[in-house]
C-alpha cells in the first residue's frame, strides 16, 4: 500500500470504510487487555521465586562483618548488599546507600529533602520563588508526576537518539539558577529504549550550572536490562565521569532491582559522591534505623553476586525479546511505508515509544480503550500530560502473554490507520 499522505480523497473514503469494518469486528471480540504498564510478566516473576527459598526458619541470618539481619541497625545498607549493588551500578560501594523497595520513593524523598532543607547547606528550594527542572521528553511520567506535586515548575528538552538535546541543556542549566534539577533515564530510556552517547555523558559531567544545588538525576532503572547477548549498550560511568570532570557532586545515581527481582519487593539505592551522602544521611538518620536487611540478605543469597545477576537477567531476556519482536513485527507488517507513524526498536529497558501523525494519538488510544484494549494514556510522557504535538504513545509489551499482546499490537495499528485516515481527510475538507 501506497503512503496515506498520496492518496486521493475517494481512496480514502474507501479505505476508512474498510477499516471500520475491521474496526468494529475487533469490537465484537469483547477484548480486555491491557499493555498500560511496564511490568513483568508471571513468567518474568516466576524466575525470581527461588528468593523464597534462599532463607528458611533454619537459616543463620548474620552478615560477613557479624552483623544479625534479623534486628535493628545498619542505617546505609549490609556491606554484600551494597557489593551486589554496587556492581550492578558500576561504582565504588562506599558511594552507595541502599534503601527500601522502590527508587521513585528515593528519589521522591531526595526531591523533598531538597525542598525543606536544601542541598549541601543551600537554600531549602521552598524558600526559593521559582525552582524549575528540566524534562527530556517524551519521558518517565512518575518523574514528571513528582516534579509537579512539588510545584516545580517543569521545562521540555528534546530527546534524540543520543539523549536530551544537550546544546539546549547546557545553555539553560549555565544560565538559570532557578533551574535545580534534570530528570534523565540514561540507558534503554523510558520511553524510546535509547541509551545515551559517551559524548552527551560527558557533557553532562561537565556542565556548569548557574545554581550550586543544581543536581542531575540519573535514573539508571533499566542498566543490566538488555534484550540481547551480542548487541548491549554500554554508557561512560557517569559518577567517575564528573569527579573527573572537576564536578564530583552534580549527580546522584539512582536503581532498584525493581525488574530484576519483585517489582515493590526489590532494593533500591542511590549511589553519589561522599559529600552528597553525608547530606543524605543527615537526614536518612531521623527517617529510620534501617531498612530492610532481610531483604537485602535474600536478594545477595539469591543471586550470589553480579554474575548470577546478569544470568538471571538473560532469562528475563529470553522471555520479553519475543514480545519486543513481536509488537515491531506487526508494527513493520500493518504501518510500514504508510507514513503515519514511527517507532523505536529498542535493544532493551521495558518500552517501545510510538510517533502518530501530529493530533492523533489521543484519539488512537481512545479507540484502542473502546475496542478493550488499555495503553498508556496519550500525553503521559509530558509533563503535566501535556503532549504539544499530541503524537506521543508508550508502548509496554512485557506483562500480556504473547498471544494477547500479538491481538493488542494488530488492534492498535488498527486505529493508528483509522485515526490517520480520518486525520487525513479532515485536512481535506
Ligand atoms: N524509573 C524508571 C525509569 C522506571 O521506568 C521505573 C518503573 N517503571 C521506575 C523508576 C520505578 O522504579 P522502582 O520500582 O524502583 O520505584
Amino acid at each position: 500500500m501506497k503512503p496515506y499522505a498520496e492518496m486521493t480523497k475517494e481512496e480514502l473514503i474507501a479505505l476508512r470504510k474498510e477499516l471500520k469494518a475491521q474496526y468494529r469486528e475487533m469490537q465484537g471480540k469483547d477484548l480486555r487487555l491491557d499493555m498500560s504498564r511496564g511490568k513483568p510478566s508471571v513468567e518474568q516473576l516466576d524466575l525470581s521465586m527461588g528468593m523464597m527459598d534462599v532463607l528458611s526458619s533454619n537459616d543463620d541470618l548474620t552478615c560477613e562483618d557479624g552483623t544479625d539481619c534479623r534486628n535493628y541497625g545498619v542505617l546505609t545498607g549490609i556491606d554484600e548488599a551494597k557489593e551486589l549493588l554496587a556492581d550492578m551500578m558500576e561504582v565504588n560501594p562506599d558511594l552507595i546507600i541502599i534503601y527500601g523497595n522502590s527508587s521513585l520513593n528515593v528519589m521522591y524523598d531526595t526531591v523533598s529533602r531538597s525542598m525543606t532543607h536544601g542541598v549541601m547547606g543551600n537554600t531549602p528550594w521552598c524558600k526559593l520563588d521559582k525552582v524549575k527542572f528540566l524534562c527530556p521528553v517524551p519521558g518517565y511520567d512518575r518523574h514528571f508526576a513528582i516534579t509537579e506535586y512539588f510545584g516545580i515548575e517543569m521545562i521540555n528538552v528534546p530527546m534524540t537518539k543520543d539523549g536530551p538535546d544537550m546544546d539546549m541543556v547546557e545553555e539553560l542549566v549555565s544560565t538559570d539558577s532557578a533551574i535545580k534539577g534534570i530528570w534523565c533515564v540514561p540507558k534503554y530510556s523510558n520511553p524510546q529504549g535509547y541509551s545515551y552517547s559517551d559524548e552527551t555523558v560527558r557533557r553532562f559531567a561537565r556542565l556548569k550550572p548557574a545554581a550550586p544545588d543544581f543536581r542531575i538525576y540519573w535514573d539508571n532503572a533499566y542498566g543490566v536490562h538488555h534484550l540481547y547477548d551480542h548487541d548491549q549498550d554500554h554508557l561512560i560511568e557517569i559518577l567517575a565521569e564528573c569527579k573527573r570532570a572537576g564536578n564530583p557532586d552534580l549527580v546522584y545515581k539512582f536503581a532498584s532491582t525493581s525488574k530484576i527481582s519483585f517489582p515493590g519487593s526489590g532494593i533500591a539505592c542511590i549511589a553519589a559522591s561522599l559529600n552528597n551522602l553525608e547530606d543524605i544521611k543527615r537526614q536518612l538518620k531521623f527517617q529510620t534505623i534501617g531498612h530492610d536487611k532481610v531483604n537485602q540478605l535474600r536478594h545477595v543469597r539469591f543471586f550470589r553476586n553480579i554474575h548470577g545477576m546478569v544470568e538471571h537477567m538473560r532469562r528475563h531476556a529470553d522471555i520479553i525479546r519475543p514480545k519486543f519482536e513481536a509488537v515491531e513485527e506487526i508494527l513493520e507488517r500493518e504501518l510500514g511505508g504508510l507514513g503515519i507513524g514511527e517507532w523505536t526498536m529498542p535493544k532493551g529497558g521495558y518500552f517501545i515509544s510510538f510517533d502518530s501523525l501530529d493530533g492523533c494519538a489521543k484519539e488512537i488510544v481512545a479507540r484502542c480503550k473502546k475496542a478493550g484494549v488499555v495503553m498508556t494514556g496519550a500525553g503521559a510522557t509530558y509533563p503535566y500530560g501535556k503532549d504539544p504535538d499530541d503524537r506521543n504513545i508508550r508502548i509496554a509489551p512485557t506483562y500480556p502473554p504473547l498471544g494477547d499482546l500479538i491481538t493488542a499490537t494488530e488492534l492498535f495499528s488498527l486505529c493508528v490507520k483509522l485515526t490517520s485516515v480520518e486525520k487525513l481527510l479532515k485536512t481535506m475538507d
